[in-house]
């Protein structure tokens, strides 16, 4: 059999992890098993990274930050082979060039195209343990990219995918998928199985336990992932096509805390404007997500909406480039401190009521809100970043989501 194991941060974070896991690998590969394990930076190596940079210069190059970024996997992952080494098991760490992993060049955002699996096929062939830097990728000029923070999932998934590999295995810091972040609701529960979709969704929402792109790369591929702890034997959750779950209205709450607010002031109250407004960032590759546009009064309109805190200054400059030209509008505002809170689950089609409920445990918790989206299967709602760990749970609680036993 060929397992895929994918560790965080957290569970290579010292040397004792970095040996616990190196340990748990080789238990698999004496099973007789083929052994690829992908690994992410060591603790929060890729946040001082990242904070590195800033002081030597606020805005980075992009292509630069991922060079620098890149370096946090290479240091584990040649740790593990050394680690495994000593253990006495014939090991290699390979860098995404090495592999190679082939992206788009988007640098901090670029995206998987295919991966070269003739060195990985070969050194398995000799009986080692392939260690590949997660996160990573290489670009048409050979240049390094970086899939986005939390990206060695999706490098775990595409690996498993490209070998057909039998299982892949994500270990984290906690037991699995949970109804919200264990972390901020205490009495969270943990999901033995949820579909793709759901979790697509959660991922989506915020619920960074599984990068979003890895959880639509398994549905794509049909890779069966299993997300559990790297600090313990306990069974984790299963992410599948169809999950026998009780069929609950809601299977989880999200945040988002890495959100910002931008509001367009004073449009023109006239055809094309949206559209001119996100074409431009549509054109630089900004994601936009919650957008509200309010009623025209005097022949204007505003447009307010929400993007990741890391677009925010790119999406700041494209407005500002177009400002005067296209847009005409009178002012544009920023707010940093907001959070989103949204709600995820496949019975909410056929349950009317379910928004009002959840209005409702904003009501209760006193809790402003300041923007709604909604589809089908997810209401979201824009709130104070301060008032979100207290949403959460409210909102957890209203749905009666919690563990009866704790
Ligand atoms: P890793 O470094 O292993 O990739 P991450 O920090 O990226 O770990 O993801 C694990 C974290 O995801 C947990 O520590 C938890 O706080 C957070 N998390 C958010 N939402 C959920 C959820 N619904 N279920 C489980 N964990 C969640
Ligand atoms: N080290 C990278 C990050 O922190 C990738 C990952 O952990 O998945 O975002
Ligand atoms: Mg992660």
């Amino acid at each position: 059999m060929l397992i895929v194991k994918k560790f965080g941060g957290t569970s290579v974070a010292n040397k004792t992890r970095i040996f616990n896991v190196a340990r748990r690998c080789v238990a698999e590969y004496k099973k007789g098993n083929d052994v690829i394990v992908v690994l992410s930076a060591m603790g929060k190596s890729t946040d001082e990274l990242i904070e590195m940079a800033k002081e030597i210069n606020p805005k980075p190059a992009k292509r630069e930050l991922d060079m620098l970024m890149v370096t946090g996997e290479q240091i584990s992952v040649s740790l593990m082979a050394m680690a495994l080494d000593s253990l006495g098991v014939p090991a290699i760490s390979l860098n995404a060039f090495q592999v190679a992993m082939h992206t788009t060049s988007a640098y901090g955002n670029a995206r998987l195209k295919n991966i070269d699996t003739e060195r990985i096929k070969n050194e398995l062939e000799n009986r080692k343990i392939v260690i590949i830097t997660g996160f990573q990728g290489v670009d048409a000029e050979n240049d390094f990219t970086t899939l986005g923070r939390g990206g060695s999932d999706t490098t775990a998934v595409a690996l498993a995918a490209a070998l057909h590999a039998d299982a892949c295995e994500i270990y984290t810091d906690v037991d699995g998928v949970y109804t919200a972040d264990p972390r901020i609701v205490k009495n969270a529960r943990k999901l033995d199985e949820i579909t793709y979709d759901e979790m697509l969704d959660l991922a989506s929402l915020g619920a960074g336990v599984l990068h979003n792109r890895s959880v639509e790369m398994a549905k794509k591929y049909g890779v069966q992932l299993v997300v559990r702890s790297s600090l313990n034997e306990n069974e984790g959750t299963i992410v599948k096509e169809s999950a026998k779950m009780e069929r609950m209205l809601i299977s989880g709450v999200a945040v988002d805390k890495d959100c910002a607010r931008i509001a367009v002031i004073g449009l023109l109250d006239q055809p094309g404007v949206a559209f001119k407004l996100f074409n431009h960032l549509a054109h630089h590759n900004i994601n936009v997500d919650v957008i509200l546009q309010s009623i025209g009064r005097d022949g204007t309109k505003d447009i307010s909406f929400t993007v990741a805190k890391d677009s925010l200054d790119d999406a700041l400059a494209v407005l500002e480039s177009h400002r005067e030209t296209s847009l005409k509008c009178d002012k544009i505002d920023v707010d940093r401190d907001i959070a989103k809170i949204s709600i995820v689950g496949a019975g909410m089609i056929s349950n009317p009521g379910v928004a009002a409920k959840m209005f409702e445990a904003m009501y209760d918790a006193n809790i402003n809100i300041k923007m709604i989206s909604t589809s089908e299967i997810r209401i979201t709602v824009i709130i104070d970043q301060a008032d979100v760990d207290r949403a959460a749970v409210a909102v957890h609680d209203k749905f009666g989501l919690g563990s009866p036993n704790t």
